[in-house]
Order: C-alpha cells, then sequence, then structure tokens
C-alpha cells in the first residue's frame, strides 16, 4: 500500500482513494530528491525519469520506482486507479525529447535531472518554455556544483525557482507545479542536493495542501486539451496561457483575478469549476473544456508581472496552511546593515551561519545576506524592495566555473537593477566563488568583505577552492572508455584526412551527451568545412595559371592537382609534393596556399553522433543530411544494450534510422559493430568515405555502465548480432551502376523489418534466388508462440501414436549439461517401455509447463550445474514451475533423481550446492501438491559406482510404485556406444563426416562423427557466449568448428604467416590463437567454410591431421632463438618423430582435400586402409611428445607423454635426448582417481635413434592402455599401474634395445625471453609478447594487421612458443631498421609488462571451448590487471611468477606446474592451487576451492606481500609457499591429492578450524602487547582472556577436536 501522505482528507475528491494509505505519520523524508520525487510523482501523469544509465538509478528515480511498484496514485490522475508514468530515459539519449509527446496529448509532464542535460537540451528548453512542464534539477554535485548549468539557460523563458534545504526542496516542488499549472509555461526548480546534507529529516507535504494548490480545475482543463504539434524541431507557435484561476488564497493576492488571461467563454467556464481551499474537487466536476489552449491570437501572453502575481498567492496560501514564508528574494541579517553578500551557490547556508555567528569585532559583523527564491523571471524592483535602505555595498558571490563573459551573469542582473551612487549602494562587487570548507567560511567571508569595503574594491575576485574534493556524482561518468572505439578507427584510417565535426575533444567524440542534440550545428559545421575546401580548390585553379610564382614547378603541380582535387586518393597522393613545390617556391602566393596546405587532402567528413537520433529520424540531423545529398558521412553509435532493448526508452519508439536511410534511397549504409567483425567496421568507414553522397554508418556499442568490461560489451554485441537485432550489413547504392547488388549481409539473421525492406525492394528475391541457403536464414522469423505450438503438436503427435500401444503412461524429463542424465533418461525410458508403460521422454525445456497438471507418472532427472543450478536444458522449465502461482498436482505422481558430486564443494558453506536441482524440485512438486512415486535419488560422482550406486538403489523403487518390478522376459540392453566402437566402426575415421558436411539442414556433425573429426584437426563447437540467447529464440546453437594446424616445433614462414592470416580473416573468426602445443588455431569456422579452410591450411603446406583425437598430436620443440645452429638440429628431429608417427589413413585426404567433382582418390569402402602403427582402433587416448633443450624447460617438458631432453656434445652438436615418458595434465574435479603427473625418466637414446624409441614408448601405449575408461586411459596411469621399471623393460624388449643411462641436464625457467636477442651467427630473434596467444585487431591495438605487415617483408622465420607467444626470428642487422620501424608503428615492441604478465598463460575456454566452466583466456588478463597495484607496492613488478589459468581441468595450458594456478570449477569460481616449481619440474597442490575473484585477491595480496618480504636470496613463490608451510610439497602426480590445504572437514573440525581461527587472533594480539613493556597491563589482561578462552575450549571440545587442537597449537 502506498504511504505517500502523512495524512489525508478523506473528503477530497479523486484522491480520497488515498484515505487508505495514510497511516503514514512515522514516513521520514531524508534527501531532497525524495521530497522533490514525491511531490513529482503527486503532481504529473508522466514522470521523465532521467538516469545515468538504465541500469543505475538516479536518486530521484529509485523512489519514483518505488511508488510506481506500489501502484501509488498521482493527486492529478484523471480517472481513478491510474498510477502516473515513469520513463527512465538516459541522460544521454537527448531526454527531454520524451516530453513533447505526452505534454502536447494534455499529459501533466515532470522532469526529475541532473544538471548535465540542461545544455545539451537548449533547442528544447526554447521550445518547451510554453508548455506547463516543470523540471527538477539537481545541481550535479560531483565537485562543487557549477552554477553555470543555470545562468546559461536563464533566458530560454521558464520560471526558474530555487530551493536550498530540505524543507525547501518540498515547498519549492510544490509551487513549482502549482506555478506551471495556473502559468501554463514550464518551471525549472534547482538545487544542490549537498547543501541540505546536514538537514533533519522532514514528514511528507500534507495531501490536502498540495491537492488545494495545484488546483485540480485547472489540472483538468489542462489535461482535457491537446495540442497539434507540428515538429519538435520548429517553432509549434504555442504561447503560454494561463490558466483561468481566481484568487484561491484566502488572504492577499486577490489581483490575481484581474490577470487572468483567458478569453470569456473559458473564464466563465473555469470559474464554474473552481475550488476554493478545502472544498471538494471531483473528478466527475471536470469541465469539458477544450479551450484553455485555443490560443486567441489576440490573448495576452503571460508576463513577468503575471508570474510573480502566481507564485506570490501560491507562497501566501502555503504560508496559511504551514506558516513557512518565501519571497521572490531572501533577505536575513539586521535591517541596519550596511553590507550584504548576494549568493548565487550552493554555500548560502554555510554564509548565512557565519554572518549570524559574528563577532562584533569581525569585518563581515552586522551584515545581511539576500538570495533569489525566484530567479527568473527576474524581477529588479522586487529585489531593491527586498534589501534594506541601509545597505552601501553588496558583494555579489557567483559560483559559476564556466564563464562565457567576464562579469558573472547575476552580477549583470543586480547591477542593472540597482543603480550605485552616493545616497544609495555604493559599490556592487562580483566574486566567483569555488569549493569551501565548512571551516574556512569566515575565512572566506572575511576575505570578501575585506575587498568589498576597501576604498577601489577589486572586481572578479576568486574565493575557495577551484577544485572540491571529488565525490562520486552518478551521473555523466558511466560512458566507458570503450566509447572512443569507432573514432579511433575514423583516425586509425584516415589519419589527419579525418574531420570529425562535433569532436569535442578527439578523445570524446563518441556518445558524449553534448553532442546528442547538437546534429544541426556539427552539420553545418561539415558543410562549411566543405565550402571551405571548395573555394580552395578554385584558388589553386586560378593560381596555376598565374604567372605569381618564382618557379616553374608549382604551377604543373598545382595543374595536376586540381585535375584530380575531389578524389580523395589522388589527391592526397600527390599532396606532399605539391607542398613542397610551394615550400622551395617561396613566393606569396605560395604562401599564401601553404596557409591551407591541411586542404591539399581531400578530407573524409564526419558527424558522430548517438541513437538519441533515432528517436525522431524527420527532424534529426539524420534527415538533414540525407535530404542534403552532400557527400558527408555520418556515425552514429547506439549504446542500447541488447539484454535492455525492450526495457529501455519503450515509449520513445526508437526508429531504425538504417532503414530509413535505405529508403530515402540516396545514401551509403552500414550496420556495424567492433566487437563483432572488426574487419567489417573498416571496409564500411571506407565504403563511405567513397561514397560519393550522404553516408551513415551505424555502429553498436552496447553497454550498461561506465565499469563495463570489455567482455559485457563484447557479450552484449554477440547477442544482439546473433540474435538478428542488430543485423552486420552494407548498402551502397552505387553498386547498381556496377550491377553488383546494393546490400550485403555480413551477419546471419536479419530483423522482420529489414527482411520485409528487401523483399519489398526486390533485392531478397534476387539474394534468395543466387543464395538459397542464406534465403532460409533471411526467412527465419522470431515467435516463440509459434514455436511453442510447434512443440506441442509434435508432442501431440507422438502421444497418439503410443496411444493404445502401451499401459500406463509415465513422462520422463531430463535437465542434462554433460549427457549423463540425459542417457539415464533414454535408457530409463525404454526400460519402462520394456515393462508395457507408454513412456515418453524429453529434455525439460522443450515441456510445456501448462501440460504437468495432466500427468499421471512423470518422473525427472537432472544433474547439478553450475554452483547447484539446473543445466541449461531445464532453467526454464524450472524458472517456470518455481515462479507458477497456480499449479495444481494434486492428481500427478511424481518422482526425482539428482545426479551431483557431495565432494565438489569442500567448503562446509558450500555443500547445499549438493544436488541442489533434484532437491529444490522436489520440494516444490510437493508444495503444489504433487504424489511422491518413489522417494528422490541422488547420485554421487563419489560413490564406488558414481551416481549408479544411488540410481541402481532408486530405479527399483520406481518400477515398485508403478506396479511393474516383476515383468517377465525383458529384452537384453544393447551396450552404450563407446568411443572405441566408433573409431572401429568409422572405416579408419571416414564415419559420415561426408554426408554430415553435406547437409545444409544444420550447422552441426551427429555426435559420432564429431569424435573422428578430432583425428581430422577439427572439433565441433558451439558459441557459448549466444546459447542461451539462441535456445530463447529457438534457434539451434550457433555451431562452428576450431580447427588446429599440425606445426612440428612451431616453425613457420612468413608466407605461411600471412596464409593463415588470409584464412582467418575470411573463413573464421578474424583471429588467430597460437596455442601451447606451438601450432595455429582457428575458431569459428561454420560448417561450410570447414572443408575450404582445410584446403587453403594444406595449400599453405600445413596440415591438420592428427592434431587433435587419439593419435601422437604436433610434436613441439624448444624455440631457443639464441643459437639458431643448434635450434635447427634440435627442430629437425622434431620433424622427424612427427612425419614418424602421422596416421596413414587416407580418409583425410579424400574428406578434405579431394574437389566435389573430382574422383575419389579412394573409391568407397572397396579400398581398406592399413595403419601399420596405430591399427583400426589408434590409441586408447590423445598421445603428445615435446622437446625442450636445456636450460630451457620454456616446452614443459614434464607434462607430455613423451618429453625429450636434448643433450649437446661436447663439440656443441646434438648427440641425443634424455626420455621422460607419462606426463600428463588431465584430470577431473574431485576424482582423486584422476591426477596431473610428470614424466619419469626412461634413460638416454641417441638423436638419430629417438624417433623408434618415442615409437616403442607410444606402442606399448597402444596395447597396454586403458580402453574401457577414458578418464584412465592416458600414458601416465599405465605406468603408474605396471610401475616404470616394468614399463622400461616393456619398450625396450619391443624395440629390442635399452636406454642408456640419463646424461646430466639443468632448466633454468620454463618461460619465455621476451625482447631482442642475437644468436650465434649474428642473426637477431625478438620474441613478442602475445597476451595468451590471440592474434587480433582491436581499436587500441592493431597487433594482426601489424604482424601481417611484417610477414609481408620478413625474410627469416616465425617461431611459435610453449608459452603461446611468437618470436620474429633470423632478421639480418640490414632488416633490422625496417623491422623496427614496423614493431614500433604497430606498438609490437612493447614488452615493459609486469613479470607476472609476462609469465602467465591460458586457455581459450569461454567462448568457444565446450568443456569450459569458466572463462580463461578473457578473465586472466584482468585478474593480473587487479593484482599489480600490489606488485608494485611490494616492489614485485619485474619478478616472474608463473601463474596459469583454465576454464576446467583438461589442463590445456598446463596449469598444474605452475606456480600459482587457477582451474575452472564453475562460471566465475576458481580452483587455486600454489606451489608448482618455477622451471615446471614440480606439480602444484590444491589450496582454496570454488573461490571467486574477490577471495582470490584476498589470499593473492597478503601472500605477494609476504612473498616480498619473507623470500630467500633467489627464492622463486612456488619454492617460497612450500618453505613457509602455506602449501605442502608435490611429490609426484599419486600425491598431489594429499595434504591438500583445504582438506574436507567434517562439522566438528569446522568449529575447530573455526575455533583455532579465533584463538590464533588472540594468540597474534598477545604476542603484540609483549612487544611493548609500556603495555604491560595490557598484556596481563589478554594472556588471562587467553587462558580463559582455552579453558572454555577444551571444555567445548570432543577428545578427538582437542587433539587436533594439541597438533595445531
Ligand atoms: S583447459 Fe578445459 S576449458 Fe581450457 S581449452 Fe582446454 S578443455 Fe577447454
Amino acid at each position: 500500500m502506498s504511504f505517500l501522505f502523512r495524512k489525508a482528507d478523506p473528503s477530497s475528491g479523486p484522491a480520497s482513494h488515498l484515505g487508505a494509505d495514510m497511516d503514514s505519520q512515522n514516513i521520514e523524508i531524508r534527501t531532497p530528491q525524495e521530497a522533490v520525487a514525491r511531490i513529482a510523482y503527486l503532481a504529473s501523469d508522466v514522470v521523465v525519469s532521467v538516469q545515468p544509465s538504465q541500469a543505475q538509478d538516479s536518486a530521484f528515480s529509485s523512489h519514483l520506482k518505488r511508488y510506481a511498484a506500489r501502484k501509488d496514485q498521482s493527486l492529478v490522475a484523471k480517472s481513478s486507479g491510474a498510477v502516473p508514468e515513469i520513463q527512465s530515459v538516459r541522460h544521454n539519449t537527448d531526454p527531454l525529447l520524451s516530453v513533447f509527446a505526452p505534454i502536447r496529448s494534455g499529459q501533466l509532464v515532470s522532469v526529475t535531472t541532473s544538471s548535465t542535460v540542461l545544455l545539451p537540451s537548449i533547442a528544447h528548453l526554447y521550445k518547451l518554455a510554453n508548455y506547463p512542464v516543470v523540471l527538477h534539477v539537481s545541481l550535479q554535485s560531483g565537485q562543487s556544483p557549477d552554477y553555470s548549468a543555470i545562468t546559461a539557460i536563464r533566458n530560454s523563458g521558464w520560471t526558474f525557482l530555487q530551493s536550498e534545504s530540505l524543507q525547501e526542496a518540498q515547498d519549492i516542488a510544490v509551487t513549482a507545479h502549482a506555478l506551471a499549472i495556473r502559468s501554463g509555461k514550464g518551471v525549472i526548480h534547482f538545487f544542490d542536493a549537498g547543501s541540505s546534507s546536514r538537514d533533519k529529516p522532514i514528514g511528507p507535504e500534507d495531501a490536502s495542501l498540495v491537492r488545494d494548490l495545484l488546483n485540480l480545475g485547472d489540472v483538468r482543463r489542462f489535461q482535457a486539451s491537446s495540442i497539434q504539434g507540428s515538429s519538435i524541431y520548429a517553432d509549434d507557435g504555442r504561447v503560454a496561457v494561463a490558466s483561468e484561476q481566481p484568487d484561491t488564497v484566502a488572504n492577499g493576492a486577490s489581483t490575481l483575478t484581474d490577470s487572468t488571461l483567458l478569453d470569456a467563454t473559458s473564464k466563465a467556464t473555469s470559474t464554474e469549476a473552481s475550488v476554493k481551499s478545502g472544498s471538494p474537487s471531483d473528478s466527475s466536476a471536470t469541465p469539458s473544456v477544450s479551450t484553455a489552449t485555443t490560443i486567441d491570437a489576440n490573448a495576452p501572453v503571460v508576463t513577468s508581472e503575471d508570474i510573480y502575481k502566481y507564485v506570490t498567492a501560491i507562497w501566501t496560501q502555503l504560508r496559511n496552511l504551514t506558516g513557512r514564508e518565501y519571497n521572490a528574494f531572501e533577505w536575513s541579517g539586521p535591517a541596519t546593515a550596511e553590507n550584504a553578500i548576494f549568493v548565487f551557490g550552493s554555500d548560502a547556508g554555510l554564509f548565512a551561519e557565519a554572518l549570524d555567528a559574528a563577532q562584533p569585532t569581525d569585518v563581515y559583523a552586522k551584515s545581511g545576506m539576500i538570495t533569489a527564491r525566484l530567479y527568473r523571471p527576474w524581477l529588479g524592483a522586487k529585489l531593491i524592495e527586498a534589501i534594506p535602505k541601509s545597505v552601501k555595498r553588496i558583494a555579489v558571490l557567483e559560483q559559476v566555473s564556466r564563464k562565457t563573459t567576464k562579469w558573472g551573469p547575476l552580477l549583470i542582473d543586480v547591477l542593472t537593477s540597482i543603480k550605485s551612487g552616493p545616497g544609495g549602494v555604493e559599490h556592487i562587487v562580483g566574486y566567483q566563488i569555488g569549493y569551501i570548507a565548512p571551516d574556512t567560511v569566515s575565512q572566506a567571508l572575511k576575505g570578501v568583505f575585506q575587498n568589498l569595503t576597501s576604498p577601489k574594491p577589486l572586481q572578479n575576485l576568486e574565493v575557495g577552492k577551484r577544485e572540491a574534493p571529488e565525490t562520486p556524482t552518478g551521473y555523466g561518468l558511466e560512458q566507458p572508455k570503450l566509447e572512443t572505439a569507432y573514432t579511433k578507427i575514423l583516425d586509425q584510417l584516415f589519419g589527419n584526412r579525418a574531420y570529425v565535426a562535433n569532436a569535442l575533444n578527439s578523445q570524446n567524440a563518441g556518445v558524449s551527451s553534448t553532442v546528442a542534440a547538437s546534429p544541426e550545428f556539427g552539420f553545418g559545421s561539415l558543410l562549411a568545412r566543405k565550402e571551405h575546401r571548395q573555394r580552395f580548390v578554385k584558388e589553386v585553379k586560378q593560381a596555376a595559371t598565374s604567372n605569381a610564382f618564382t618557379t616553374e614547378a608549382p604551377k604543373q603541380w598545382l595543374a595536376k592537382w586540381s585535375a584530380g582535387a575531389e578524389d580523395a586518393q589522388k589527391a592526397g597522393e600527390i599532396a606532399d609534393d605539391v607542398v613542397s613545390r610551394l615550400e622551395t617556391d617561396g613566393s606569396s602566393i605560395a604562401r599564401q596556399l601553404l596557409s591551407s596546405k591541411g586542404l591539399f587532402r581531400k578530407e573524409s567528413l564526419w558527424l558522430v553522433g548517438s541513437d538519441a537520433w533515432s528517436y525522431d529520424l524527420g527532424n534529426s540531423g539524420v534527415h538533414h543530411v540525407l535530404a542534403s545529398g552532400e557527400n558527408v558521412n555520418m556515425l552514429i553509435i547506439d549504446s542500447t544494450p541488447f539484454s535492455q532493448k525492450s526495457a529501455a526508452d519503450a515509449a520513445r519508439r526508437k526508429k531504425d534510422i538504417g532503414l530509413y536511410a535505405m529508403n530515402y534511397g540516396n545514401a551509403y549504409v552500414a550496420s556495424t559493430a567492433v566487437y563483432s567483425s572488426y574487419t567489417q567496421v573498416l571496409q564500411a568507414m571506407l565504403e563511405a568515405d567513397k561514397f560519393n553522397g550522404p553516408s551513415i554508418v551505424l555502429a553498436y556499442l552496447p553497454y550498461f555502465g561506465e565499469h563495463d568490461s570489455p567482455l559485457t560489451v563484447l557479450q552484449e554485441t554477440k547477442k544482439a548480432v546473433d540474435a538478428g537485432y542488430w543485423p552486420l550489413y552494407r548498402w551502397n547504392p552505387a553498386n547498381e551502376t556496377k550491377g553488383e547488388p546494393n546490400f550485403a549481409l555480413d551477419s546471419e539473421l536479419v530483423k522482420k523489418e529489414l527482411k520485409e525492406f528487401l523483399a519489398r525492394d526486390n533485392h531478397l528475391t534476387q539474394l534468395m534466388q543466387k543464395e538459397p541457403t542464406f534465403a532460409a536464414n533471411l526467412a527465419q522469423d522470431f515467435g516463440t508462440e509459434v514455436r511453442a505450438q510447434q512443440k506441442r503438436k509434435a508432442r501431440d503427435a507422438y502421444n497418439e501414436l503410443l496411444e493404445g500401444l502401451f499401459g500406463a503412461p509415465l513422462t520422463i524429463l531430463f535437465a542434462s549439461d554433460n549427457g549423463n542424465a540425459q542417457s539415464l533418461a533414454k535408457r530409463l525410458g525404454t526400460r519402462g517401455r520394456a515393462r508395457g508403460l507408454k513412456t515418453s521422454v524429453m529434455a525439460m525445456e522443450d515441456y510445456p509447463v501448462e501440460d504437468l497438471p495432466s500427468e499421471e507418472n512423470i518422473v525427472f532427472i537432472t544433474s547439478t550445474a553450475g554452483q547447484g543450478e539446473f543445466p541449461q536444458n531445464g532453467l526454464s522449465f524450472w524458472h517456470a514451475v518455481k515462479d507458477s502461482t497456480d499449479l495444481d498436482l494434486a492428481s500427478v505422481n511424481y518422482s526425482v533423481f539428482g545426479l551431483g558430486d557431495k565432494h565438489y564443494w569442500p567448503r562446509k558453506q558450500d555443500r547445499v550446492y549438493y544436488n541442489k536441482p533434484a532437491k529444490d524440485l522436489d520440494r516444490v512438486l510437493t508444495n503444489f501438491g504433487g504424489k511422491r512415486l518413489a522417494d528422490i535419488g541422488l547420485g554421487d560422482d563419489q560413490d564406488p559406482d558414481g551416481f549408479q550406486t544411488g540410481y541402481s538403489e532408486w530405479e527399483p523403487r520406481l518400477w515398485q510404485a508403478l506396479g511393474v518390478a516383476n515383468v517377465e522376459g525383458l529384452p537384453e540392453e544393447p551396450p552404450p556406444i563407446t568411443n572405441e566402437d566408433i573409431k572401429l566402426a568409422s572405416n579408419y575415421l571416414r564415419g559420415t563426416i561426408v554426408e554430415g558436411l553435406n547437409d545444409p539442414s544444420t550447422g552441426a556433425i551427429s555426435a559420432s562423427d564429431q569424435q573422428l573429426t578430432k583425428f581430422h584437426g577439427t572439433y565441433m563447437q558451439d558459441d557459448r557466449d549466444v546459447r542461451d540467447e539462441r535456445k530463447a529464440q529457438g534457434l539451434e546453437p550457433a555451431y562452428s568448428f576450431m580447427i588446429r594446424c599440425r606445426l612440428p616445433g612451431g616453425v613457420s614462414t612468413p608466407k605461411q604467416w600471412i596464409q593463415m592470416d588470409d584464412i582467418s580473416n575470411s573463413l573464421g573468426n578474424e583471429t588467430m590463437k597460437l596455442t601451447t602445443r606451438q601450432t595455429f588455431q582457428f575458431h569459428g569456422v561454420v560448417k561450410g567454410k570447414l572443408k575450404p579452410a582445410m584446403q587453403a591450411i594444406n595449400r599453405a603446406l600445413m596440415t591438420t591431421i592428427a592434431a587433435c583425437g587419439d593419435v601422437n598430436r604436433n610434436v613441439m620443440c624448444s624455440s631457443l632463438p639464441t643459437q639458431s645452429k643448434y635450434h635447427r638440429q634440435v627442430f629437425a628431429c622434431s620433424q622427424k618423430i612427427s612425419d614418424h608417427l602421422l596416421p596413414a589413413t587416407s580418409a583425410y585426404h579424400e574428406i578434405w582435400l579431394t574437389d566435389d567433382n573430382e574422383k575419389k582418390l579412394i573409391a568407397s569402402d572397396a579400398v581398406q586402409d592399413f595403419e601399420p602403427l596405430y591399427g583400426p582402433t589408434y590409441l586408447p587416448r590423445k598421445f603428445k611428445i615435446t622437446i625442450a633443450i636445456p636450460p630451457h624447460n620454456d616446452t614443459d617438458v614434464y607434462a607430455h607423454d613423451i618429453g625429450l631432453i636434448a643433450i649437446k656434445g661436447d663439440d656443441g652438436n646434438l648427440v641425443g635426448f634424455n626420455v621422460l615418458a607419462g606426463g600428463g595434465m588431465g584430470a577431473t574435479h574431485n576424482n582423486k582417481k584422476t591426477y596431473p603427473q610428470t614424466g619419469r625418466m626412461m634413460g638416454y637414446v641417441k638423436a638419430e635413434e629417438v624417433h623408434i624409441a618415442c615409437e616403442k614408448i607410444m606402442l606399448v601405449q597402444r596395447d597396454h592402455g586403458d580402453r574401457k575408461n577414458r578418464k584412465h586411459a592416458r600414458l601416465k596411469y599405465t605406468i603408474d599401474d605396471l610401475g616404470v621399471d616394468v614399463f622400461r623393460g616393456k619398450v625396450e624388449a619391443m624395440w629390442g634395445k635399452a636406454f642408456e643411462p640419463e646424461r646430466p641436464f639443468h632448466f633454468q625457467s620454463n618461460i619465455d625471453t621476451f625482447g631482442w636477442q642475437k644468436d650465434e651467427n649474428g642473426l637477431s630473434h625478438f620474441t613478442f609478447f602475445i597476451e595468451n596467444g590471440r592474434i587480433e585487431d582491436t581499436p587500441e591495438f592493431q597487433m594482426k594487421t601489424g604482424l601481417r605487415e611484417i610477414a609481408k617483408v620478413h625474410k627469416g622465420e616465425f617461431r611459435l612458443t610453449g608459452n603461446q607467444h611468437l618470436i620474429l626470428s633470423n632478421v639480418a642487422d640490414e632488416d633490422l631498421p625496417q623491422m623496427k620501424e614496423l614493431m614500433k608503428k604497430y606498438k609490437l615492441d612493447n614488452v615493459q609488462f609486469s613479470g607476472l604478465r609476462l609469465s602467465s598463460s591460458a586457455c581459450v575456454a569461454f567462448p568457444t571451448c565446450g568443456l569450459a566452466m569458466a572463462e580463461s583466456e578473457r578473465y586472466l588478463p584482468v585478474l593480473i590487471s587487479k593484482l599489480e597495484d600490489c606488485l608494485e607496492e611490494n616492489g614485485l613488478r619485474q619478478d616472474s611468477i608463473v601463474m596459469r589459468m583454465t576454464g576446467c581441468p583438461n589442463g590445456c595450458a598446463r596449469p598444474w606446474l605452475a606456480e600459482v594456478a587457477f582451474v575452472g570449477k564453475a562460471y566465475g569460481a576458481y580452483n587455486m592451487y600454489l606451489g608448482g616449481g618455477y622451471h615446471g619440474q614440480r606439480l602444484n597442490k590444491l589450496f582454496r576451492s570454488s573461490i571467486k575473484e574477490d577471495e582470490i585477491l584476498e589470499i593473492m595480496k597478503p601472500l605477494l606481500k609476504r612473498y616480498a618480504t619473507e623470500r630467500e636470496e633467489g627464492e622463486r613463490f612456488g619454492d617460497f609457499c612450500i618453505r613457509v608451510g602455506v602449501i605442502a610439497e608435490t611429490k609426484g602426480g599419486q600425491d598431489f591429492h594429499n595434504n591438500v590445504a583445504e582438506e574436507e572437514s567434517d562439522e566438528e573440525s569446522c568449529v575447530v578450524t573455526s575455533i583455532l581461527n579465533e584463538r590464533g587472533k588472540l594468540l597474534q594480539f598477545t604476542q603484540k602487547v609483549v612487544n611493548s613493556v609500556a603495555e604491560y597491563q595490557e598484556l596481563i589482561t589478554a594472556k588471562y582472556e587467553l587462558t580463559i578462552f582455552d579453558t572454555k575450549l577444551v571444555g567445548k571440545l570432543s577428545h578427538g577436536a582437542a587433539v587436533e587442537r594439541e597438533a595445531v597449537i
């Protein structure tokens, strides 16, 4: 219920329904914004609430929303029950535009805003001045408020009222509304919220009082009117006409009746409806008058005098009702004062207090103060009346920091009002006040008065500080840094040729609020610029034929230039030549031309605007530009986040600028999004620049608030583009003349409207004919309703089919994220059917919740995702059930089975997550009256048989309940299909890949083919950023493929680099990933482009075969920039091993490398492949080999199935390798049977035999690896199970040779050395820092373009490192300058990063990796940034600490060997590991489970500090953590799960831990006290407390816990 009033008058009219809510005696209003919001709400039909962003409330909006949510009613509502409409509008989207429509339709509108919107809205202000709109303006108070926001608009025709305290804010707010209604004119009520911060809370204004002051008769008359507005940009000729307002005041202001301004008819009518104070006002008595705004051409306009009379009447009324008095000018001080200050600023209250407290000796004693309550209209005569005759000197104090005139505006007002001279006021002196702290007021006043009372006072003195201490404003700050992205691209493309008309400064041309409303200004300036150049071209042409030059050259060059002056390229090409000729010439005409030498280039003219321009296209700059046909470009940045598309600005009906412009016909139009396709933005801008006519480039840059990370912007962009809300396209009318299509769609889906436009324009037809598959996408509509119906129909049809065939019905719904729940559900369905039940199985998301009450028997199987959440395909169902209010399940029998892992969350407080979805669902279903068929069953991964243990106990209970437990003759169930089956049946990796590729109905391939394509070097993935959104739209996931190349040793030629770059641009997602296995990886390759991509990779003489899959993968090799000769020898071995172990299947060639028309190389099944090494089932699991060259372990030699340590002979050449076997990173969270492992030493082999030794190790694994359990199939488990010696023996037996004893070696580190290094041949190498291996362009950093430019001229090679960085290798001295210049140009020479960043590495994870549980590549850099301050503080900036992150425990970035690692557990939550060896020799150990960023920082910061202060000389972070006991050392893979820092604990030991923590704190305190003899007494007390504590503790503990305590103490 609403509590807007303290008490009410139940007898009074339409608001009497509020009577029930009046029990609100205790309400307190605490801020002026709250007081104002409440009055605005009561006195308006529509409140336009200006907010910093949709996600961030203003100080007004939180209150407004609260009232609206409670459905509080306003006093002015026409019909009972109507609540005011609150329109939330972002401050930079031209908010006052929202006022026009409602006010013209007779709705009372008020606006609550900060002062930032005023200046940009000045054009609207002039037009709105003649409407009874009220603007409540809180002066922006981030620093000291700047009253120039008010003075700058003082002549816009509005009435301005000022309040200075909390009580005044409320009273003046009422006054403002009453005055607007009476005068018919706009009123601005402004205040500085800061100046009332010390005020006590007030009570809300009385209802009857507010109602009386508003005068409902006038309100109704206005509401009955409707004004035919034309355009908001043209003056509609409206003149404010006062309401007929007979004097309703008991005392005073009787003159008002004389000044009513209406014609006789309306006067008569309104007089009838006028209301006397206290008399009932009834909405039924609303006069049906529409004449109130029928403007009589001769009707006198409202004058200043009228305003004064109205406001005085209102204040008189207010005084009679409340005792509080207000005047146009307020005087406070003795009536005999000689000196006075006139304050226009926020410190009036402070000044008043200081004057009151003045001592007789103070220079400002007995002085007075004037403030303006009614600032406009300015009534000089009233000012004179307000000031005592005794006043001789007035100091005018203005808080105006942006001064545009020499004299302050108020000073001018005062000077024009008060004539100074003998006998009257002698001096009027202006001051500019800044920030004044409360304790410096008297100081400031002293300064003011000393100057004022001096014989010759100085004008314009400054008082107070210019800068106030920063306080958050909530306004104007929310534009993220990212906003400059597009203008940076303009800069990048056109350099100094770009001319941005409204770039206030080039850093701020994005969605700056100040440009939002000034398109005309910008456009005008562009035209002026154009004309300027045209004149210049003319001048040049004349000059080219004149004889005024001293030399001949300029004339020829100028003539040549003139011929191509309008062609940007031609003009640009010779501009420098022309200029240099003119400079040499030196004549006066040459000098004159040189004075505009910038114009020798043809500028690219741009006007930058925001989506605010899309609310009124016909009148905004968009229309002007289009109608002009001028060759100018508009860049319009739309920042509405996709997720807020319907909420934001719904009432304002945003228009589609792109469509509007295309319909116009003469313009180039492009719709772009930098976070979706960077190159498309480049292309669009270049085309726009070239197009001879108006161009409009729409640019998407969604954000919620200033703190949005690029990741949020990226995700919002992707959703918008993917859903077709923000399609990427380019429309070029000029193409028609070239016979090319005008329209190019650069993203997949388009909105319905755009589709309709294209269809109308006949282009769609053409497109559809040309690209039938594309047409299907185009024709895809969004309609959830339709899809729901389709689903239901399909289900009904299926049910019908089953009808009659079976017995009792059983519906099985599942929610599954990794497939377990789904296969259980399907198997349960099959078993049910075998028992004669009518079963149907489906995902929860496909089930219509409204059908639930009609089910007879229903079973739910759900696994547990994230932090105890439903898996994605159960979420919508769960929400629908949970939020339902009317589900009746009285006749429904149900049972729930859940899959979870009890140990997934070791911390006690997180235990609730275990099987939470199942438990929640079970509880809710009972609440709705459902009957349990069988009690909930819970499967736990920790049980001996995993979830099967719980399941096999639950299922029989279910059959029992359904009466089908003992069915005879059940058929045998087929065994589940395993990966081994798939491999075997695949005919040497063919499967049905070709058929899948040719199926146009889906972007996916079949599940078994997904397993097989891995062997071909590609994985199917889907974009997880848009998964939910697509699901909501009823679309299949955005499938695409990752392709990984095979590149032994990571060495690529420059030509190959360019080829890879091309592939990523034309066939992938415009980026490349350099992987931790030293190769190229492409993402986002859609199915149709998969084959072309594979072919392009092979054309570049690379392959992808066996880059993934259960085979030997890419063979790595140290990159070793300092010893090129040695590197070559070792690298040759990596190639040899790679080639030797390559699978022999011809399926790869057949599937990918033959043209569709070409005859297949292998004739279908007739010819069988043969795999001499692998056999038909290949290896049990993936197999990885690497080579490290000591002292660099940059390929993490211990982490691979085979790790080879290169051994150098005495002559400096490679002689052989120490061989490690059985390293491996993959593990599963909480499954102690899985663990990472480091390689075990096999011995030494000669270089020439190394490939054979590798082969034999691989073959022993082939034959002995576990093919039943993929989680136990890696070589590491085979060796651990067999024992190292047995395994070695088997290898040696197969090889027929023995390993020699290992040779000595020494490793120093496993990270890269950045920057330039020279090798023994004198060639140079530069290691670039490529953060997490991602090669991409951003507006800030064109890394990809830069590397491509370098590749174009580089003569050496590129080496990809195992840490995902890149080495520019083999640069000869003579090429160094060119390389350095290019690197500098593209900022690629920067390696000045913190040691932590340089030593960091992350896997891909989101959005493409299907296994990712948390972000990795996109998050690690953010986390490091948050730690860097701490590194700096502790002097650790240069220290290398190896930190790694992966999105899941699969371990692609080898996290288990890092000194500190974070492994994804759930979205936003990580397991933290510590204690890895600095050069990759030792595994780390679990330190904390499932911690989020704040906890990570809480742990890391003190730990880093400790490391800085307590480490020993040269001690590494990982070693340190072990030495000081933060973590135990991991001695090997099998020791990985032992002694972890965060053991699971039962409840009692949790209590013990927390008690002991407390004890620890107490002990620390005691220790501190001991250090200070002076605090002896405290020592005694503390010791005493400790003893008491100990006694209590021991008493409380069980025996076991007490023992534990002893151990800990
Ligand atoms: S570690 Fe996990 S999340 Fe990261 S890329 Fe590998 S599989 Fe994906």
